[in-house]
């Protein structure tokens, strides 16, 4: 099988070819630091990590750029409110940034590149745009001249004409035409600015994402993403300021994420209905919000209530208990039931999950699908389980195959959560138990177990020692 990602350009799956053999160039947009990031915003990050993920798997080393906008009206209106200045802003919410995305299981980037650590290449961008007769100067601003570009709407695929009566733009007496968009800002007095040579100012919030592509991953990337809303203009934009300058096809594959929905609505901050990933966090497993982020496909919308991370509270356990029973037959299991009938079906069934999980993966990314393959694996596991005699080789097996799984989607198997013990130091608190029981100090290995029970672990002695799991 090839793998097969949905373009947003072409509208259609295609197989995907990189630039570079062996390697993948991806860029996706990042967030304006000027607070806590909501639910909505969590998904592409979780739903892009999970495709980096999968890509590696696949063997493909992924040059992974995410920038961070960390100067806009956004960030200046809340370094007011707070009392700091912008760059204080940015290194606040860039701290909490990481803070939670960490605990979503969220690799970090091969770079992070900050718009202001960038302004020098900005700049040169927009002054080439200029020299090319692309851009503009009209009053201390700079604008981008929109209808120049011919193959302007072809990311939304919509004529100039309708991008034009569709696009909520100001009327604004110093561009040429209300299409025109922003890529250098005069600052309003008492502003934070950078000097450039159209005067004061500070950039637009397309041109960093042209710019910083260009100069971490080469004037064409392999793939673009972010979520549905910024295909126009965002993306659109981006696609006009980096192909007039260069010459070549910005991106080969745009990919979107669907929105995140709650009462049926778009999650966003102007509507007010957000919930930030901070506080969400306070209440729910990161390893339930990842995985619940991930039991639908990216492109379709995913709701967020009570009963879906439920759903997907109660989807992750039974994968979890499954790996916890797995691991302490394999802990348990006697020597004589190694060599066994039938163990060459039960493997040859592990490797038609192992395809069947990446062809769904393949798939543009299914996740969804690739997580009914997931619960068919840790249901077949419970199956084997039940019988009396099992084969070691069987059961590794079956337990690489849910680490491997587990792993694509980022997903942790271990439980810690609600007791906050790791399962090795619950090991270690049990061994320590035994240990003061065949020293006869029963107070010690009460103790012990009074502990455990207090943090909802439960101990249950059996003929092959002492097996837990979580209440
Ligand atoms: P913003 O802070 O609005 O620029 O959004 C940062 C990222 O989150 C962008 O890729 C957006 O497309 C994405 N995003 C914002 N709201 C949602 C939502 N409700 N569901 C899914 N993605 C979203
Ligand atoms: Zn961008």
């Amino acid at each position: 099988m090839t793998l097969q990602i949905y373009n947003t350009l072409t509208r259609e799956k295609e197989t995907f070819k990189p630039i570079e053999d062996g390697k993948v160039r991806m860029y996706v947009c990042g967030p304006t630091v000027y607070n806590y990031i909501h639910i909505g915003n969590a998904r592409p990050i979780i739903v892009f990590d999970t495709v980096r993920r999968y890509l590696t798997y696949r063997g493909y080393n992924v040059n992974f750029v995410s920038n961070f906008t960390d100067v806009d009206d956004k960030l200046i209106r809340a370094a007011e409110e707070l009392k700091l200045t912008v760059p204080e802003v940015a290194d606040k919410f860039i701290g909490a940034y990481f803070d939670d995305v960490d605990r979503l299981n969220v690799a970090k980037a091969t770079v992070n590149p900050r718009v202001t650590e960038n302004m020098d290449e900005i700049i040169e961008f927009i002054s080439a745009l200029i020299d090319k007769g692309f851009a503009y100067e009209s009053g201390g601003d700079v604008y981008y001249r929109t209808r120049k570009f011919a193959d302007y709407g072809k990311l939304s695929h919509q004529p100039i004409e309708d991008l034009r009566h569709g696009a909520r733009v100001e009327t604004n007496e110093l561009k040429e035409e209300q299409l025109d968009f922003t890529l250098w800002k005069k600052a309003k007095p008492g502003e934070i600015y950078w000097e450039s040579p159209f005067g004061n100012g500070r950039p637009g919030w397309h041109i960093e994402c042209s710019t910083l592509a260009k100069k971490y991953l080469g004037d064409t990337i392999d793939i673009h993403a972010g979520g549905q809303d910024l295909i126009f203009p965002h993306h659109e934009d981006e696609i006009a300021q980096s192909e007039s300058l260069t010459g070549h096809t910005f991106a080969n594959y745009w990919m979107h994420n669907g929105f995140l929905n709650i009462d049926g609505e778009k999650m966003s901050k102007s509507l007010g209905n957000f919930i930030t990933l901070h506080d969400l966090l306070e209440e729910i497993d990161p390893n339930v919000i990842r995985f619940f982020m991930l039991s639908v496909q990216y492109r379709r919308p995913i709701s967020l209530s009570d009963a879906t991370l439920n759903d997907a509270a109660n989807g992750l356990e039974r994968l979890q208990t499954a790996y916890q029973n797995l691991k302490y037959r394999l802990e348990t299991v006697e020597e004589d039931h190694f060599e066994l009938e039938h163990q060459d079906e039960w493997l040859e069934q592990l490797t038609e999950l192992k395809q069947q999980f990446e062809a769904e993966m393949d798939d543009d990314f299914n996740t969804a699908n690739a997580i009914t393959a997931f619960y068919e694996l840790a249901k077949r596991s419970n199956i084997y389980l039940a019988q009396d005699k099992v084969s070691v080789t069987v059961l590794r097996e079956f337990l690489s195959m849910l680490q491997l799984f587990a792993n694509v989607l980022g997903i942790k198997l271990e439980q810690v959560a609600v007791s906050g013990l790791e399962d090795a130091e619950i090991d270690e608190l049990i061994e320590e138990r035994l240990q003061a029981r065949n020293e006869r100090n029963f107070a010690r290995a009460d103790e012990i177990r009074d502990l455990l029970k207090e943090k909802n672990i439960i101990l249950e002695d059996t003929a092959h020692g002492t097996r837990w799991k979580r209440g």
